[in-house]
């Protein structure tokens, strides 16, 4: 089992761990006993830490790139070392099982890996000539770390967030105060003891634990901080964006989606069910990809809908650190409640329960809500148009494949979406017309570091990993000169 301090140090500037004066109480949501007190911080701290980054600056930023990136694989492989640990920190402080833990834990290995590819040849890729149309004058043009950068991020995949984050900034030369979610800092602490174990210079990462109000919103109006990088709610997000706008800093936004799957009538029902249930169950549906609209080409409607409720009913929940389980517990009561309040206001607009819709009877302790199927969800009912953040799927037949694309389409979200079909050709065609910045077509969603992530319309700002990941912690600066 587990250890770690009953009191943890929430703040790490400067290379030195310290106590906030706002006690963070973590909780297990599997069995709802607190798990221990982590000491937050507030707007004080937040310039402690922006200070510590700006001195750290000169140094972290000249420091040659493929040193840098000997950095991030030396946190690669400090992770991979306590890869067990991370896992167990998750799965207690998330309720997440250990298998979906072990996929957050390896993602951030990758990220910080990638990463550490980009910086290797950083330097000599810094600068770019640019074609002009006179001899008279010659142009470069040279990518710049932004400078110091405040990181903001979730509570529904704490390391994954915090790896595309952090990983990128990093690598471009910025300096960094990362602010966890204060439901689920412990992954984070222990990333923290990671990176100041690799020995990364002091002041170049720091983090400071807090609420939102405490630590977030200083961070989105700090005049040191160039850029924020924030993952989280709509709402928050734009709060985020308007305070950051009063110093005109960078801003770059991961938020929400109400992302479709969409069946189409030669798709084969087994994956199709499964990509649904992966779609809407993982991380108990907590997932801002998740595919929580599914679209189903009529004559396959019944047959997939029986399948899906089978499937759903199969699957097994409970305690996170059970080997067999597949689905955990929501992260805390607030969300549980949210989750059943959308289902009950969705039947109460007329939607019908398939399954699920409840606490499973064999567990009366944690936040667990069964896996739930709705139909006959009214197209403008908050259900079909918000996003749950639950296993909430809500399942539609329709009748042409342009119905499906409009549809799909027709939401103030626009961040994944998943294609079913036998015919490749056909998919690809339907994956153009769809308004998401990924699209899956016959696969489960799997994320790679090199392929951008992000969405259109109100989902992002922006986009995070692969190359684009890493620009956004750049600036862009051209040198003129004339010729001699
Ligand atoms: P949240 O917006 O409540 O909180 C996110 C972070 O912002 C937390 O660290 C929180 O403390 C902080 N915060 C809260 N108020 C703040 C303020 N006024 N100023 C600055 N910071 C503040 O989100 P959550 O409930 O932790 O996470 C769930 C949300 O995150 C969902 O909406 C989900 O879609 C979104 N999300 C998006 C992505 C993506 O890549 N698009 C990934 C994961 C989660």
């Amino acid at each position: 089992m587990l250890n770690f301090p009953q009191n943890l140090a929430g703040v790490y500037i400067d290379g030195q761990w310290s106590h906030g004066p706002q006690a963070l109480t973590v909780v297990n949501p599997a069995s709802e006993q607190v798990l221990a007190h982590v000491d937050g911080a507030d707007e004080s701290a937040v310039d402690l830490a922006v200070a510590a980054a700006q001195r750290a600056f000169g140094g972290w930023s000249g420091t040659p790139s493929v040193v840098r990136a000997g950095y991030l694989r030396a946190i690669a492989e400090g992770v991979q070392a306590r890869r067990e640990r991370l896992i167990q920190l998750q799965a207690c402080n998330n309720g997440k099982p250990l298998f979906e833990a072990g996929i957050d834990v390896d993602d951030v290995i990758a990220t910080f890996n990638y990463y550490a590819t980009l910086a290797d040849g950083l330097d000599e890729r810094q600068d770019t000539s640019v074609p002009l149309p006179t001899d008279e004058f010659s142009a470069r043009v040279r990518r710049e770390p932004c400078g110091v950068v405040g990181l903001i991020v979730p509570w529904n995949f704490p390391m994954v967030t915090t790896a595309w984050k952090v990983a990128p900034a990093l690598a471009a030369g910025c300096c960094v105060v990362l602010k966890p979610s204060e439901v689920t800092p412990l992954a984070e602490l222990e990333l923290a003891a990671i990176i100041a174990e690799c020995g990364v210079p002091q002041g170049v990462f720091n983090l400071v634990c807090g609420t939102g109000l405490a630590v977030g919103a200083p961070m989105a109006a700090h005049r040191r901080i160039a850029k924020v990088s924030f993952t989280g709610s709509n709402a928050v997000g734009v709060q985020v964006m308007q305070r950051a706008a009063e110093t005109v800093k960078g801003v770059s936004l991961e938020l929400g989606g109400k992302s479709a799957l969409l069946v189409l009538e030669d798709a084969d029902l087994d994956l199709a069910v499964e990509l649904a249930s992966g779609g809407g169950y993982f991380n108990a549906g907590q997932m801002c990809s998740a595919t929580s609209r599914v679209l189903v080409a009529r004559p396959l409607y019944n047959e997939f809908l029986q399948r899906l409720k089978a499937r759903a009913e199969a699957i097994v929940q409970g305690d996170p650190f059970e080997p067999g389980t597949e689905m955990g517990a929501l992260v805390n009561r607030a969300q549980y409640q949210r989750v059943l309040g959308h289902i009950q206001a969705g039947l109460a607009a007329g939607a019908v329960l398939v399954t699920g819709g409840a606490r499973p009877a064999a567990l009366p302790v944690g936040y667990f809500v069964q896996p739930t199927v709705l139909t006959d969800v009214p197209l403008d009912s908050a259900l079909w148009n918000e996003e749950i953040f639950g296993p909430v799927l809500c399942v539609r037949p329709f009748d042409s494949e342009a119905e499906a694309i409009e549809l799909a389409n027709d939401s103030d979200f626009g961040l994944v979406a998943s294609v079913v079909s036998a015919d490749t050709v056909r998919a690809e065609t339907v994956a153009n017309a769809l308004q998401a910045g990924l699209v899956w077509i016959n696969a489960p969603q799997v994320i790679f570091p090199q392929t951008a992530w992000g969405g259109y319309k109100q989902s992002s700002l922006g986009r995070e990993l692969g190359p684009w990941g890493l620009q956004a912690f750049q600036e862009i600066k051209h040198v003129v000169r004339a010729s001699l």
